[in-house]
């Protein structure tokens, strides 16, 4: 059984290929951050609380991929009372997570392919939206700091001296799994790194990768911003030729011989790579225009 590893009196984690955040309050109970993939990783985070005498009972979610909300399902139908907690614009996909495939199909009724759990959670209620900063939950204080680009309206949660950090950057195994880091907006995602780093606090612990102190996170942060540049460069190079971004995707994933292992991993890889193309055009590198090919982009 994987244990609960605690950074201070009230604030402890979860590792794994999710790591899941702990903050204890009163009365031993306590809230997760996140929850995981599925019913199975929150029933052992649940359990890995139970074990220091803690009951969960409360959530918050920091943003609505499926790997960090999947496990609230099973907590809010066993747990009565549970409360979950999630940003106002995360809450919508998290109530409804058939949205994730969706978008990911450019908003067409999703293939079964695209209806699994790495990207179609189980629905679980949102009981209390909030807006970033200041939020009491049980009878904590916490902060959440928007930290959006990795996804719309993804928080960071802020207690003691310890940053959660959900996908606000990611460990160096995971950008080097994924060769491109997803973004829905790469230019948010950047200007958010500044946001963490500039975090008093003496800990992150990212949803991906390791725990990260305070000597190490410039690294962290620069191994992050280094993978952008390539993952930028690389579609700047796919751009040589006007591309639509299915070819974009190819020549990309060529390139770091990386080819998707699923529909569900291609789709995220591809939405991935659109933000990319969108942020070439915002900054005035590449432009997007319909062709006989369809929509391309064009490298300016
Ligand atoms: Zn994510």
């Amino acid at each position: 059984m994987t244990n609960l590893v605690f950074l201070s009196e009230r604030t402890a984690y979860l590792p794994g290929t999710n790591n899941l955040g702990v903050i204890v309050a009163s009365n031993k109970q306590a809230i997760a951050v996140d929850t995981g993939i599925d019913k199975e990783a929150s029933r052992i985070l649940r359990r890995a609380c139970e074990a220091v005498g803690l009951t969960l009972a409360a959530v918050v979610s920091t943003h609505h991929h499926a790997d960090h909300v999947g496990g609230n399902d099973y907590l809010v139908r066993n747990i009565p009372g549970l409360q979950v907690y999630a940003p106002r614009r995360e809450a919508p996909l998290i109530e409804d997570p058939y949205l994730e495939p969706m978008y990911l199909s450019g908003g067409a009724s999703p293939l079964l392919a695209m209806r699994n759990k790495f990207v179609m959670a189980t629905p679980s209620p949102v009981h209390q939206r909030f807006d970033a900063g200041e939020l009491t939950v049980l009878d904590v204080q916490l902060l959440t700091v928007p930290i959006p680009g990795h996804s719309l309206a993804q928080v960071a949660v802020v207690v003691d001296d310890v940053c959660f950090a959900a996908d606000g950057f990611f460990g160096d195994r995971v950008l080097t799994k994924y060769g491109v880091p997803y973004a829905h907006d790469v230019a948010a995602q950047c200007a958010s790194f500044a946001v963490v780093r500039s975090l008093a606090v003496t800990h992150w612990i990212p949803g991906h990768g390791e725990a990260v102190k305070r000597t190490e996170l410039e690294q962290t942060i620069a191994a992050n911003l280094a993978a952008i540049t390539h993952s930028r460069a690389l579609v700047l190079t796919a751009l040589q030729t006007p591309k639509t971004l299915p070819a974009v995707v190819a020549s990309v994933q060529q390139v770091l011989a990386m080819p998707s292992a699923s529909l569900a991993q291609y789709a995220v890889f591809a939405s991935g790579i659109a933000a990319y193309l969108n942020w070439l055009v915002a900054d005035g590198a590449a432009v997007a225009e319909l062709s006989a090919d369809g929509l391309v982009w064009r490298r300016v």
